[in-house]
């Protein structure tokens, strides 16, 4: 067994794998209203392929945690059975799914008995109409569907994904948190990060972590939580005493590369050994002209080892990756 390790001793044992660039939200800090140009469906990896590269991880190069995104990936046709083969390899890797929830109601119980464990679902707002005004779609309804259809599957603890996004949604982070409180969620807010395809992400205007901690305050007595971070993006924190926590993920004001674990496949099956990265290494040819699992096993842990110490947000000389999030996989 091959490990994930970069030249920094950093271990990468969570994948995460974007099963299609494509998605049916708008979210306009992420993609322009009229989407992008998709990948040609030729060049994206088929069922088979995902779960050769998936098995090459899990068996090979000692990664345990799997996490299918995209894109959207409940829009992926063969989502079920990929994560039914997933569960089914050894060692058996914990896998999660990072979603909109758009059809998860229908799918929820099906992905569970497949062998999902757990879902993030994005949502950053319980208003109607802001919805619409960053997501472009009157879908809320369905996304509030698709999250207590997790929670009644099983697939917990569900956790939602926020952006604030100044000016628009950024007054609702109590409200937000006061719902995923009484609802069971557990709410966690990302700081906006510059890979939206639009290249619009501005250093003044995001709003930071502090500002985050600003709005809550006013209405939650926020405390440092017991248990140690690890590797996780979330700083958490019990809410007025927990046992609710919320979670805050800076990854511009406050990076935490040095603990990243994390590597990521994209549906081309392009490995990136950071969401900032500025090459990948290509895993699809090897894959399609015969190479061995050992072979492309001996790719991915030199595509990892040159990982860069940090992403470069903060230095002057930062350049946005060419793919955006949508397409790398968030
Ligand atoms: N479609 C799925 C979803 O909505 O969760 C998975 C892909 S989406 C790109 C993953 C996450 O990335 C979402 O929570 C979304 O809000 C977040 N995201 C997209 N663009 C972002 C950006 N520029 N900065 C921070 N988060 C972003």
């Amino acid at each position: 067994m091959s490990a994930l390790t970069d030249t920094w001793g950093r271990v990468a044992t969570d994948l995460r794998v974007s099963l299609t660039d494509r998605c049916n939200l708008r979210c306009n800090y992420c993609m322009p209203a009229e989407g992008l140009d998709w990948l040609p469906d030729d060049s994206v990896l088929t069922d088979d392929e995902v779960v050769r590269l998936v098995d090459i991880a899990v068996s090979r190069l000692g990664v345990d945690e799997v996490r299918f995104t995209g894109g959207e990936p409940l829009v992926r046709r063969g989502l079920v059975d990929i994560v039914a083969r997933t569960a089914k390899l050894d060692p058996r890797p914990e896998i999660s799914m990072t979603s909109n929830a758009l059809g998860l109601a229908r799918n929820a119980q099906a992905l569970a008995d497949a062998g999902l464990d757990r879902v993030n679902v994005s949502l950053d707002t319980i208003r109607p109409d802001t919805f619409h005004e960053i997501t472009r779609r009157d879908r809320l309804h369905d996304v509030l569907a698709g999250l207590y259809a997790a929670r009644d599957a099983g697939l917990g603890p569900v956790k939602v994904n926020a952006v604030l996004l100044r000016g628009v949604n950024d007054d609702q982070a109590p409200e937000l948190l006061r719902w995923c409180v009484g609802e069971g969620f557990e709410l966690r807010f990302i700081e906006q990060m510059p890979l939206d395809a639009q290249h619009a992400w501005s250093r003044t205007e995001m709003i930071t972590a502090d500002e985050i901690f600003a709005r809550l305050d006013t209405e939650f007595t926020l405390t440092p939580a017991a248990e140690p971070r690890g590797s996780a993006p979330a700083e958490l924190f019990a809410v007025d005493g927990g046992p609710s926590t919320v979670g805050v993920i800076a990854s511009v004001t406050r990076p935490f590369c040095g603990d990243c674990d994390r590597v990521r496949l994209t549906a081309d099956g392009q490995v990136r050994n950071c969401l900032f990265a500025r090459e990948e290494s290509d895993l699809r040819t090897p894959l399609r002209d015969g190479s061995s699992d050992e072979e492309i096993a001996q790719r991915w842990v030199r595509a990892v080892a040159n990982k860069l110490p940090g992403h470069g947000i903060n230095d002057p000389a930062f350049l946005q990756p060419a793919r955006p999030m949508s397409a790398i996989g968030g």
